[in-house]
Parts: structure tokens; C-alpha cells; sequence
């Protein structure tokens, strides 16, 4: 393939954008070469700038659950632009929505949209913080929750130790209100409430897990953390960012039948506009401003525009539910095809999946959580992303992502990637 424009263009941005990139994601530092830059893409296909069509695995991150420039969101795009972009006032539409979302996801009754999953996960905090009066709280190694101050801190050297940061900038005095705990490890949570006795004001964790590759919850595990919060006074919250309107309609808490007390959304409830969103039961809610005293705003919150794109995404949904059952089998094979090719081929896998999520790990060993993960041979990810790049599929630029599975793909589609994984594999 031909990636001359695009070259020519990230030369172009590297001058005047950090990176040439306004994500470090969509940087290729992890895989290494020039990133592609798109010009419009349809269905499941990415065109590039070159003229070269992709199958796309990214979809935008997630959001684009029933494919590109799907009509129903552009259409209503189109239509609402036409009467004012943003106005700062209460439009209906927040409502609609809202009511759409409520109904739609298990033990919420109000929601807030804010512009991104960032602002959702950092507002769901100050909220917890603001309701129960405790300040500090539990994260896990590996799962993402946007670049807030709170949720930027690695491990420290131990399960007493407080949370170093792991980003110039973010201070030890917020750093030290973090606690970091091993995904799907309960007794190491436990001993951090245990050492913290009355402090702990909320325990954030992605419930699938989709920010180290996919990891799913071990049996029992949400569960026990549900007991743990409900014995100590400590409010559950689940980062549904990835998973809210693509593991269920109501997303994990329906999925796998456990309650958080506080959610957060974005991706697919956005349409791929910048849309975030959080929410719990009104007696949570309602600490809010301007009826409580925990303080959160945005001049573009409940854009008339992003609302548009995201209720036409959830009423398509919210109808045709049988699109959730059709993505998912969709994924089951994808899953059993690569699993093939790459046995076929000799090389070493792990193959994590739930639902229309979904990662390859180059490793034989499980992988549970994030140091499990870390231990995958990246080496061969690298070659792997690059090799199926030529072959005309974009799955993400780094071996620590989930597929994003849209119903816009073909049993075709599909085939094709399966085909171009055992090409691919032999050359690994
Ligand atoms: N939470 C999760 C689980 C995410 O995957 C992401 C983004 N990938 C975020 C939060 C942050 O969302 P945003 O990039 O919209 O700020």
C-alpha cells in the first residue's frame, strides 16, 4: 500500500500538534511507523487519505457499534445543525435522551451528559467524594479512565504504599488519594479497605475490562466487590465507557447482573459525537449542583448536536435489540477463525473475549490483569499489527486494546480477517 499523503501530512502535523496527534493513541510509538491519516469512511471501512480501504477494528474506539456515517445519527446531525449548534439553555432533547437511558440501564433514575469518558469518570468521583464525605479511592492496575489528575497513578510497592503518578504534573498530594489495587484480585482490595478503615469513598473499576486488552471478571469477583462496598459504606462504581449499550442495553450491570451505585458512559452513547455521561439513583444525583452542594458544569454539555447523534444511536438500539445478540455472535467467530488460523500456525496465544469484546494476547499463559498482560510478547503484536495493516485490516496500534466489533460487518468481512490472520500468522 501506498501511505505517501499520509506521511506528508503527519510531517505537516508533527509542526504544529504535540505528536502530530491530538491522542497519543492514535500515534503508532507503540508499533512504530507513520500513522494513517483517514479522510471518510462507511460501514465497517476506513478510507485513508491514499485511497487504501481498511476493515476497521477500532471503530472510533467504540463508539460506532453500528458502523460509519450510519444515516439515522448523520441525519439527525444534519437536521439539528441547521437550527443553532449550542445554545446554553435547556433544549427537550437532553430529556429524551435521558429518559432513553434511564429506561434502558438497570438502578439509574438521573443521569448528567458531560463532552467526554474523561469528565464522566472525574465528575463520578467528585460525586462518590461529595456523597459519602471520604476522600480517597480505589482504582485498578491497567483500567483507564480518562487522564484526570485522580486516575493517573501506578503501582506503589506495595498494597500500604500510596500510589505514585505515573505523569509529570499530577501531584503527590492527589496521588496519595489513590489506591491500586490488582484486577480481579479480591483479597488484594479487601486488604486495602481493611488498612484504610472509613476512608475509602469509592472503588472505580472498568467491569470488563477493555483498557489492557479484554479482560472479563473472574466468577464472584464484581460480585465480592459489591459485598465489600455494601459492608463499608463505600459506593461502587462502574466505568461502562466501553461497555454501556454494546455488552447489553443496560451494559454490565444487566449483562452480568450486578448493581454499581454510580455509572459512567460514553462511546456509543455519544454516536461519535463527544458525549459523556454519568449517573446513579436520584438520592446520589441529587447531591449535585444546582440542587446539591457537589459542584460540575459545561458550557457544551447536552450539545444539541452530540444529543442528536446519541439519541439516534440509543433509539436504534433501544428497538432492535436483537443487534446486541447479531454483534455478539459476529465476535464468537471472529474469536473461533483467528483462533484456527493462529493454532494452525503454531503460534503461541491467549484469546480473551465477552460478548463484542475482544483481544489477542501473544502469550500461553491466562491473562487475568495487568501484569499477566504486560507479560505478552509484544514484539510479535507489533509484526502482527503491521502485517495485517497490509492486508487492508486496522485493528488498534497497540497490543494493550480491545477490537471493537460493529454490526456493520459482514460474515464477509469477517472472513476476509480470518484470512489475512493465517497469511499473517505464518510470517510470525
Ligand atoms: N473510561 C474508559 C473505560 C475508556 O475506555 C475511556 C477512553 N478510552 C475513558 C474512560 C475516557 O474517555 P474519553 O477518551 O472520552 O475521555
Amino acid at each position: 500500500m501506498n501511505y505517501k499523503r499520509s506521511s506528508a501530512l503527519f510531517e505537516a502535523a508533527q509542526k504544529v500538534i504535540p505528536g502530530g496527534v491530538n491522542s497519543p493513541v492514535r500515534a503508532f510509538n507503540a508499533v512504530g511507523g507513520t500513522p494513517i491519516f483517514i479522510e471518510k469512511a462507511e460501514g465497517a471501512y476506513l478510507y485513508d487519505e491514499d485511497g487504501n480501504k481498511y476493515i476497521d477494528y477500532i471503530n472510533s474506539w467504540g463508539p460506532m457499534i453500528l458502523g460509519h456515517a450510519f444515516k439515522p445519527v448523520v441525519d439527525a446531525v444534519i437536521e439539528k445543525a441547521r437550527k443553532g449548534t449550542s445554545f446554553g439553555t435547556p433544549t427537550e432533547i437532553e430529556t429524551k435522551i435521558a429518559e432513553l437511558a434511564v429506561k434502558m440501564v438497570p438502578n439509574i433514575d438521573k443521569i448528567r451528559f458531560v463532552n467526554s469518558g474523561t469528565e464522566a469518570c472525574m465528575s463520578a468521583v467528585r460525586l462518590a467524594r461529595g456523597f459519602t464525605g471520604k476522600e480517597k479511592i480505589i482504582k485498578f492496575a491497567g483500567c483507564y479512565h480518562g487522564h484526570s489528575d485522580s486516575f493517573l497513578i501506578q503501582a506503589g510497592s506495595g498494597a500500604v504504599t500510596f500510589g505514585t503518578p505515573n505523569s509529570p504534573g499530577v501531584t503527590a498530594g492527589t496521588a496519595k488519594d489513590t489506591l491500586l489495587a490488582a484486577f480481579n484480585d479480591l483479597d488484594d482490595v479487601r486488604n486495602l479497605v481493611e488498612l484504610n478503615p472509613g476512608e475509602i469513598a469509592c472503588i472505580i473499576l472498568e467491569p470488563v475490562a477493555g483498557n489492557m486488552g479484554c479482560i472479563p471478571p473472574r466468577d464472584g469477583f464484581l460480585e465480592g466487590l459489591r459485598r465489600l462496598c455494601d459492608e463499608n459504606d463505600i459506593l461502587l462504581v462502574f466505568d461502562e465507557v466501553m461497555t454501556g449499550f454494546r455488552l447489553a442495553p443496560g451494559g454490565v450491570q444487566e449483562r452480568l447482573d450486578v448493581r454499581a451505585d454510580i455509572v459512567t458512559f460514553g462511546k456509543v452513547i455519544g454516536g461519535g459525537l463527544p458525549v459523556g455521561a454519568f449517573a446513579a439513583r436520584a438520592e446520589i444525583m441529587d447531591h449535585l449542583a444546582p440542587i446539591g452542594p457537589v459542584y460540575q458544569a459545561g458550557t457544551l454539555s447536552g450539545n444539541p448536536l452530540a444529543m442528536a447523534a446519541g439519541l439516534a444511536m440509543l433509539e436504534e438500539l433501544d428497538s432492535k435489540r436483537e443487534i446486541f445478540k447479531s454483534i455478539d455472535e459476529k465476535t464468537a467467530y471472529l474469536h473461533e477463525g483467528i483462533d484456527s488460523a493462529l493454532k494452525a500456525n503454531n503460534v503461541p496465544h491467549t484469546i480473551n473475549r465477552l460478548g463484542s469484546m475482544i483481544s489477542i494476547h501473544f502469550s500461553e499463559n491466562p491473562v487475568t490483569d495487568f501484569s499477566s498482560a504486560a507479560n505478552a510478547n509484544n514484539h510479535i503484536f507489533k509484526e502482527f499489527f503491521h502485517g495485517l495493516l497490509a492486508e487492508g485490516i486496522y485493528i488498534a496500534p497497540s497490543a494493550f486494546e480491545t477490537w471493537f466489533i460493529t454490526e456493520a460487518l459482514s460474515y464477509e468481512d469477517l472472513d476476509k480477517t480470518i484470512a489475512a490472520v493465517n497469511k499473517v500468522a505464518k510470517t510470525l
